[in-house]
């Protein structure tokens, strides 16, 4: 960490002070004696100041942190570099030593303020890192354990405090890069694919996106669930990394009309399910694409948010389900949150689910790494490392 304009302030005045008793001239009329006797305590007086002013020097040095904080929302420029004191534990939480912060579109829903936070917070939703201190309730866990987590505000730091009940300790296997970019992709692809639309064998699903983030992990998992994956994605290099995770097609939706295509692949019947994370741009055509009582799982609107629905659609279009899923709920409780994480964690250690990232940036680049995100630029994980 770098010492900040207030510890070299404590620095400027403790050196003043330190000097102040040392250069002050004695009285001529005191004896020699008196005259040494008031040197060694004015000398004495010196270190006592410098050591109570090297310690607030220090404390102040070792309790602020970088953070990327958003005080106004808007576009990647609101995303600005502070200093802030190191959290303390609330009862329920430990403080994480972060050593690698996940980058997720979520992240960006918030800084544009499509999704509300109160002014100013800390971005970022995950991260991986060194438990370094615990609430009186915290029986689970203790400093030095390595742990994961998502679903808590503030990571993009270089600690965070966050509910202990949230944590996930890490696999001696895997480094803090894979754990960091593991939980939130990789559970959100787990819980859509097992979960919210569980495939069955033999199925077949249209995954947009599909060399993004979550759409690698989420043609991964639909393949090893036995069905047949339809990809989509925005150029010819994302397309051959779609079908490097398993696609048995790739649609490439920036020049081909993906619904014609779908429909062509699928001999004009349709698939099982949808999952779009694309939202604006892919809604209204995933309508047309879907078997009679097919899903359409809308996780995300990474064009932007989907307009309302008239319901009426769904009977017209094949009495077809939909629904908007959220990681939240799908890991709320303990129980569910140690099985879906486990489940994920241990396919990485085995080697089951590859896990793409697709760059590290130092957290002051926080900035750039949402203008590539959101820039269509990127495919895997990005991470920020403080
Ligand atoms: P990605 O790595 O998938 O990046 C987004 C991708 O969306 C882009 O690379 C791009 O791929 C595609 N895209 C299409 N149109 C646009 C556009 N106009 N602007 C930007 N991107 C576009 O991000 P994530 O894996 O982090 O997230 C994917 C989606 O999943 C997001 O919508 C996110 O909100 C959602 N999500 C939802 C969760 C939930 O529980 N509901 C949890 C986690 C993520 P291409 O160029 O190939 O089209």
């Amino acid at each position: 960490m770098v010492a900040t304009l207030p510890d070299f302030a404590a620095w400027r005045l403790c050196g003043k002070l330190l000097f102040i008793p040392a250069r002050h001239e004695q009285p001529p009329c005191f004896p020699q004696r008196r005259r040494v006797a008031k040197k060694e305590h004015a000398k004495s007086l010196g270190y006592t100041l410098l050591a109570i002013l090297e310690t607030h020097a220090l404390a102040s040095y070792d309790t602020l942190m970088k953070a990327i904080q958003v005080s106004r929302v808007g576009g990647p420029e609101v995303l600005t570099l502070v200093d802030l004191p190191i959290p303390t534990p609330k009862q329920n939480e430990a403080v994480v030593q972060i050593k690698a912060a996940g980058v997720n579109f979520i992240d960006v829903y918030f800084r544009e303020g499509r999704y509300p936070a109160s002014l100013p917070f800390i971005n970022g939703q995950e991260a991986a890192g060194v438990v370094t201190a615990t609430g009186a309730e915290v029986l689970n866990l203790k400093p030095g354990d390595r742990v994961a987590y998502s679903g808590s505000l503030g990571s993009y730091a270089e600690y965070a405090s966050v509910p202990a009940d949230r944590l996930v300790k890490i696999p001696d296997q895997l480094d803090f890069n894979l754990a960091a970019a593991a939980m939130l992709q990789g559970m959100t692809a787990h819980y859509l694919s097992h979960s919210t639309y569980p495939l069955q064998s033999g199925e077949t699903a249209l995954i947009h996106a599909a060399a993004g983030g979550v759409g690698q992990l989420l043609v991964q998992m639909a393949k090893k669930l036995g069905a047949r994956v339809i990809a989509t994605a925005g150029s010819t290099e994302k397309a051959q990394l779609a079908r490097a995770a398993g696609a048995d097609e790739c649609i490439v939706y920036t020049e081909a009309d993906f619904e014609a295509e779908t429909r062509r692949l699928t001999d004009g019947k349709g698939v099982h399910v949808v999952y779009d994370g694309v939202g604006k741009d892919t809604f209204d055509r995933d309508l047309n694409v879907l078997r009679p009582r097919g899903y359409l799982v809308l996780f995300g609107g990474a064009s932007g948010a989907v307009p309302p629905l008239d319901l009426i659609k769904l009977s017209q279009k094949g009495s077809l389900y939909i629904t908007r899923p959220t990681l939240a709920h799908y890991i709320a409780t303990r129980e569910e949150l140690e099985q879906r994480s486990n489940d994920v964690l241990q396919m990485i250690v085995t080697g089951e689910l590859k896990l793409r990232i697709h760059g590290t940036y130092p957290l002051a680049k926080a900035q750039e790494a949402h203008r590539d995100l959101e820039g269509r630029k990127t495919s895997g994980k990005l991470l920020l490392i403080p």
